[in-house]
């Protein structure tokens, strides 16, 4: 049993004012107590002006790459061995940022779904993301053509055991040939992964930049929309049908936020061209916000300099930015990415699992905050600290 004292809590969707105790047991949270009553039996650990808050959830990663500048391009040059270690180390580097869950949106073939029992934190994987023949992303090995080659990799990623089915509905910027505004699939072929996803308990979420893919994708019924940049021949567009129809089916957008420093010369062109820019995109987020789109944080970790492993705190701080409350953009990395990956995680609720961290600071008043993860705790186990050995009492 482990008794983490703080000065306050902020439970996964309100602040707790403090002082608190969170109390857990076999891998659980069993009870969140004001005050710092005595526990018989249990390791107390004092965080001293710590806020306690459920360990974080990023929904988009690529634990493949390696965070350079040009990783996903290296990822099919990489040995078995290479591959693991840079899987292992982008898992290092999300754990000291306080990511306790991660879920890998663009698997190099299957390393990330078939080793991740391996690591501390839970991780979750979509394989490789389902895209058209010579899409965006299809050295990842997940090309499929036509209805029938669309149901078999859904089939196949059931069989594989992943835990959501990614579909890239539009071209992207980093797969050199596609078109970052274009479809690659019709409405009909969406929905064809969506009901063969739905039939084996899968989640589909899809990578969408243009209007019209995300148009497609909500109609199509999936459940996550990545990216939805809404880019159309005139610039950027957000109609208000598009916001209304994504609130009321309650999908999830994941605006894959945060950036550590400028982006790569090849992004910003390549942005340019497109009249987008990185603010738009953060206000973006806040306008979708505003009108009762579900948001979860998720970074794209991985794939740029700009783009690191660990950079959850920079892609919460911008939702802050964007407008969204500190409680909101908080939640959108911890209880509402939970319910979007189906896991047990992201509250400080007794039965749910005992996945804590502790910040220094107040990230309710100063979401920066985020930034000075002290202690992480994984299934009730401390597995980092910063801790002297004298603050366990
Ligand atoms: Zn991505």
């Amino acid at each position: 049993m482990l008794a983490l004292r703080a000065e306050r809590a902020f439970d996964g969707e309100h602040s707790l004012a403090g002082p608190v105790t969170v109390l857990t047991e076999n891998g659980t949270i069993k009870a969140v107590e004001r005050g710092h009553p005595d526990i018989p039996g249990a390791e107390v650990v004092d965080l001293g002006t710590a806020t306690v808050l459920p360990g974080l959830i990023d929904t988009h990663v690529h634990l493949c790459a390696d965070g350079r500048n040009g990783a996903l391009e290296r990822v099919p040059g990489l040995s078995a061995e290479q591959l693991d270690a840079v899987i292992a180390d982008s898992l290092e580097r999300h754990l000291r940022a306080g990511v306790t869950t991660v879920r890998d949106l663009g698997d190099h073939q299957w390393a990330v779904i078939e080793q991740r029992g391996r690591h501390v934190q839970r991780v979750l994987g979509s394989g490789p993301p389902i895209t058209s023949v010579g899409g965006h992303c299809w050295s990842m090995g997940g090309e499929a053509s036509g209805e029938d080659e669309l149901r078999l990799a859904v089939r196949t990623r059931a069989e594989r055991g992943v835990d959501v089915v990614k579909v890239m509905a539009s071209g992207g910027f980093a797969t050199p040939g596609t078109q970052v505004g274009d479809c690659q699939f019709t409405e009909q072929e969406l929905r064809v992964v969506v009901e063969e996803a739905h039939a084996h308990g899968l989640p589909v979420t899809a990578h969408a930049h243009s209007l019209a893919a995300a148009q497609r994708a909500v109609a199509a019924g999936v459940d996550g929309i990545e990216h939805l940049t809404c880019l159309t021949d005139r610039g950027i567009q957000v109609p208000a049908d598009l916001m209304e129809a994504l609130a009321e089916a309650d999908i999830a957008v994941c605006h894959t936020l945060g950036i550590t420093q400028e982006p790569p010369p090849f992004m910003k062109e390549a942005w340019d061209r497109i009249g987008m820019s990185y603010t738009a995109k953060v206000s973006m987020a806040g306008l979708m916000y505003d009108h009762g789109v579900k948001t979860v944080a998720g970074t794209d970790g991985g794939i740029a300099e700009s783009k690191p492993h660990g950079a959850i705190a920079y892609s919460v701080a911008d939702l802050v930015r964007s407008g969204v409350p500190n409680a909101g953009a908080l939640a959108s990395a911890t209880s509402q990415a939970a319910k979007a990956c189906g896991v047990a995680k992201g509250m400080l609720k007794p039965g749910w699992d005992a996945d804590i961290i502790a910040v220094q600071g107040d990230p309710m008043r100063d979401i920066t905050a985020l930034h000075n993860v002290l202690t992480v705790v994984v299934g009730g186990q401390i597995v980092t600290t910063t801790l002297p050995l004298d603050r366990r009492v």
